[in-house]
C-alpha cells in the first residue's frame, strides 16, 4: 500500500518538496505519495486531522502553521522543544510526534555540502524569527567561538540570548552595533529578501574567506549581492538547507536516508 504524505501550509502551491520528496522515494525504492494541502488560517488543527483519518503517515509543516503543529504534538524531539516550532509531524498509533529538521538542514549544507567548517568561527545570524531560533541550537552544538544574534526589534534577539546562552557564547546586539565587527559567517535569516528589502548592515562586515548565507532560495537576494560587493569569499542561498531539512524528515518517516547532492544540483539548475 502506498503511504501518504503532504506539506501543509499557506500558501503552499509553491512548494518545492513533493518534488523534493518524490525523487527520495524513488531513489530509495519506498512507496510512497507526497502531497500539499492548503489549509484555511484558522483550519490547521482540522486540516491535519481529516489528513490523519484518511490513513496520512507524516505531515512538513511550513508558514505559517510551525508554532500550532508545536501545540499539536503529543510527543516532541528535544530539538522541536528548543525551536518551540515543529516542522515535522509523524502518525503513529495515537501519537503525534513532532520534530524541527530546519537547524540540522541549515548545518549539514554549511559544513557537508558547502564544506565549511563551523567550529571555531564568528558566525552573526540576522533575524529572530522561527527560522533563526530553530538554527541557534544546532550551530551552538557544532561549537563556534561566539554566535552574534542581530535584529531590527532588539527584544526578541535578546530573548533568544536568554534562552540559548548556557549552550554557547551567544550575544545579541542592534544592527549599528555591527560598525567594526567581523564574521567568518554570515546568516541571514529574516524574510527581508522576500522584500526585496537589505537589513542596514556596515561596510567592512566580512572576515577573510567569509561564507554569506542566505536562507531564502530561489533569486540573488540584495543580501547576497551585498555580499558579494563586500568581498564575500563564499555565497549561498537555503536550497541546500531545504533538501537537507527534506531529507532528515525523510529519514524520521521512512527510516532511510536519501542523497541529497543531486536534488540540489538539480533544483539549482531549475
Ligand atoms: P518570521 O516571520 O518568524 O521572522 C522574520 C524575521 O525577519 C524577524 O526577525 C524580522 O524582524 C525580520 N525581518 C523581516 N523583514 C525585515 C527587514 N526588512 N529588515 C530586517 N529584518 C527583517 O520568519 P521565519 O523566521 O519563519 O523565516 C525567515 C526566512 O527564512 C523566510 O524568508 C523563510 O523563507 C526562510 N526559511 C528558509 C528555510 C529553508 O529551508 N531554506 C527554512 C525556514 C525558513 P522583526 O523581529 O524586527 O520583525
Amino acid at each position: 500500500m502506498t503511504d501518504l504524505y503532504a506539506v501543509i501550509g499557506n500558501p503552499i502551491a509553491h512548494s518545492k518538496s513533493p518534488f523534493i520528496h518524490s525523487q527520495f522515494a524513488r531513489q530509495t525504492n519506498q512507496s510512497l505519495h507526497y502531497s500539499t494541502i492548503l489549509a484555511p488560517l484558522d483550519g490547521f488543527v482540522d486540516a491535519v486531522n481529516h489528513f490523519k483519518s484518511g490513513g496520512g503517515k507524516g505531515l512538513n509543516v511550513t508558514v505559517p502553521f510551525k508554532l500550532e503543529a508545536y501545540q499539536l504534538a503529543s510527543q516532541l524531539s528535544q530539538r522541536a522543544q528548543s525551536a518551540q516550532a515543529v516542522n515535522l509531524l509523524k502518525f503513529e498509533n495515537n501519537t503525534i510526534f513532532g520534530d524541527n529538521t530546519d537547524g540540522v538542514g541549515l548545518v549539514r549544507d554549511i559544513s557537508i555540502n558547502l564544506g565549511f567548517p563551523i567550529k571555531g568561527k564568528r558566525i552573526l545570524l540576522m533575524g529572530a524569527g522561527g527560522a533563526a531560533r530553530g538554527v541557534i541550537l544546532p550551530l551552538l552544538n557544532e561549537k563556534p567561538l561566539s554566535l552574534t544574534i542581530v535584529n531590527r526589534t532588539l527584544e526578541k534577539a535578546i530573548a533568544l540570548e536568554q534562552t540559548f546562552s548556557s549552550h554557547g557564547e551567544l550575544t545579541a546586539i542592534t544592527y549599528k552595533e555591527l560598525t567594526g565587527r567581523q564574521f567568518d559567517i554570515v546568516i541571514n535569516a529574516t524574510s527581508s529578501s522576500l522584500q526585496d528589502a537589505l537589513p542596514p548592515l556596515p561596510a567592512g562586515l566580512f572576515a577573510t574567506d567569509a561564507l554569506a548565507y542566505d536562507m531564502v532560495y530561489g533569486k540573488k537576494t540584495p543580501f547576497l549581492n551585498f555580499a558579494e560587493q563586500e568581498g564575500a569569499q563564499y555565497l549561498a542561498d537555503g536550497i541546500g538547507m531545504l533538501v537537507e531539512q527534506a531529507a532528515e524528515s525523510f529519514f524520521i518517516w521512512r527510516n532511510i536516508r536519501p542523497q541529497t547532492s543531486v536534488i540540489i544540483d538539480q533544483l539549482k539548475k531549475s
